[in-house]
């Protein structure tokens, strides 16, 4: 028997999540000269990922990396199996008896916890809910925020949470014309939020925003952004921190910073005001939250390492909305070594590896899932590529025999009951999607239940 990358004996491999770093992995399978057949698997019937479901509407450049997963999908030998939960609809031993090699790029799903009382009250929810409901995601269709409250607050100082208090206060006017869900755009046109306080736990130096982001906050045309010119203060630490060449994100963030200080408020309708050096400790209230303890702190630790203590000090700030926004985590699946403390599938060069460090044969992980949630779309690009290069480097220890992939999967699924999505179908939900919102003004109406995608496909 051939190894497999050979006509007789092609490469076969599943590609779990449709997000930006499966295709990726999907490109360089295709493109790496090997004879290979990639089957991704993509637990809701739409593709994308975060592309689709996390990329802010009013950033719609950002989303232009589907028309070059578009067409990744389109190349000989891909194949689509939308509206397949892997752990649900098919298992990974499954995955490993049909597939010589399984490639996990299935983000990171969920939120990481605050762990501080009060957490859990209605009115304090997280980032992620807020993002997967307002961009649509069918998990989240059923939620809703009541955004009855003049003041919100949202924790942490990463890009998603510049990309919720964009959210919080563009004006309808302003959002109408993206592909933000119309459930949202309805619940946003009755917001009463006025006013954003935005919380980091250290100082302006030590901000994740981008430039782009941060600028962006201070360009809004019905918000102003409020920075305290005493926060500008900074030790010496951080001064040193600014002086370091590869920090330039941060120097350029600490320049806006300092611009927005100086400019003060302009009386626009609502109002951004940042926080440094302050971590919630407790969220109270009775029937829903109404108040978030801040404990104040300090810096401590060299510069770049630089870490948050609590002075003792507390304030009190009165909200009635809060989003935390301190990064995400991936979820287990059944059959696949989780570290629970990172929130990653534990791999060596992109190879999964158990507790005690062994390689797992034929399970792989690319993007989120493998580095934790931080870059942007590109760099997962260069993630997925090293995580294919250690596959292909190990096709001679691979099993042997050849693999039927989709071949089998498929009608296994369907005696299951599943209603396999394929690329085909999918390009009719997108095409009806962009009809949807034609009459609107928008890019696309999305469909925001699986029910109603697979109507689209005159299945049910
Ligand atoms: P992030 O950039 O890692 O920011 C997380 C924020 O939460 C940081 O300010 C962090 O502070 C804070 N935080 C973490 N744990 C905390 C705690 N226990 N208490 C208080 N604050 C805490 O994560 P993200 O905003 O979720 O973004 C994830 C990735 O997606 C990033 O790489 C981001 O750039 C990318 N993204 C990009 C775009 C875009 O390009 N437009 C849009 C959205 C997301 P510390 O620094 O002190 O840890």
């Amino acid at each position: 028997m051939d190894a497999p990358g050979t006509v007789s004996n092609p490469l076969r491999v599943a590609v779990v999540g449709a997000g930006p770093s499966g295709f990726y992995a999907a490109e360089a399978l295709l493109k790496s000269g090997q004879t290979v057949r990639v089957d991704m698997i993509e637990r809701l019937p739409a593709p994308y990922g975060l592309v689709r479901y996390g990329v802010a509407p009013d950033h719609p450049k950002l989303k232009e990396a589907i028309l070059v997963y578009a067409v990744i999908a389109r190349l000989p030998h891909f194949s689509l199996l939308g509206n397949v939960a892997v752990g649900r609809d098919v298992s990974v031993e499954e995955l490993r008896a049909h597939y010589h090699g399984v490639i996990f790029a299935c983000g990171a799903e969920t939120d990481r916890r605050l762990g501080i009382p009060g957490e859990d009250l209605p009115g304090s929810h997280t980032a992620t809910e807020f993002v997967a409901w307002y961009n649509g995601h069918p998990d989240y269709r059923e939620r809703s925020f009541d955004l009855s409250a003049e003041v919100a607050a949202i924790v942490g100082q990463g890009n998603v949470a510049a990309d919720v208090c964009r959210i919080l206060a563009k004006s309808v006017d302003e959002l109408k014309a993206t592909d933000i869900a119309e459930h949202a755009l309805d619940a946003l046109a009755e917001s009463r939020v006025r006013e954003i306080h935005v919380i980091g736990r250290r100082g302006a130096a030590q901000a994740k925003f981008t430039n782009k982001e941060l600028k962006e906050l201070g360009e809004l045309p019905s918000c102003d952004a409020i920075v305290d010119p005493q926060d500008m203060e900074l030790n010496a630490e951080s001064i040193a921190e600014l002086e370091v060449k590869s920090n330039f994100v941060s120097v350029k963030n600490v320049e806006i910073f300092r611009a927005l200080a100086a400019r003060g408020p302009t009386g626009k309708p609502r109002r951004i005001i940042f926080h440094f050096l302050q971590s919630p400790v407790k969220i109270t209230g009775t029937a829903r939250m109404e108040q978030l303890v801040l404990a104040r702190n300090r810096l401590e630790g060299a510069p770049l390492q630089q870490v948050a203590r609590e002075t003792g000090e507390t304030d009190l700030l009165r909200c009635g909305l809060l989003f935390r926004s301190i990064g995400y985590s991936g979820v287990p699946i059944p059959g696949v070594p989780f570290d629970v403390r990172r929130g990653v599938f534990p791999t060596q060069e992109g190879r999964i590896v158990d507790g005690g460090g062994a390689v797992v044969p034929g399970l792989y992980a690319a993007g989120w899932i493998k580095r934790g949630p931080t870059g942007i779309i590109g760099t997962n690009r260069a993630d997925s590529i090293a995580t294919v290069k250690s596959l292909l480097a190990d096709l001679p220890h691979l099993a042997p025999e050849t693999k039927a992939g989709a071949e089998v999967l498929g009608p296994l699924l369907a005696a299951r009951g599943v209603r396999v999505i394929s690329v085909d179908d999918w390009l009719k939900i997108d095409t009806a999607e962009v009809a949807r919102g034609q009459p609107r003004g928008k890019p696309r109406e999305k469909f925001t239940r699986v029910a109603e995608m697979l109507q689209c496909l005159g299945a049910s």
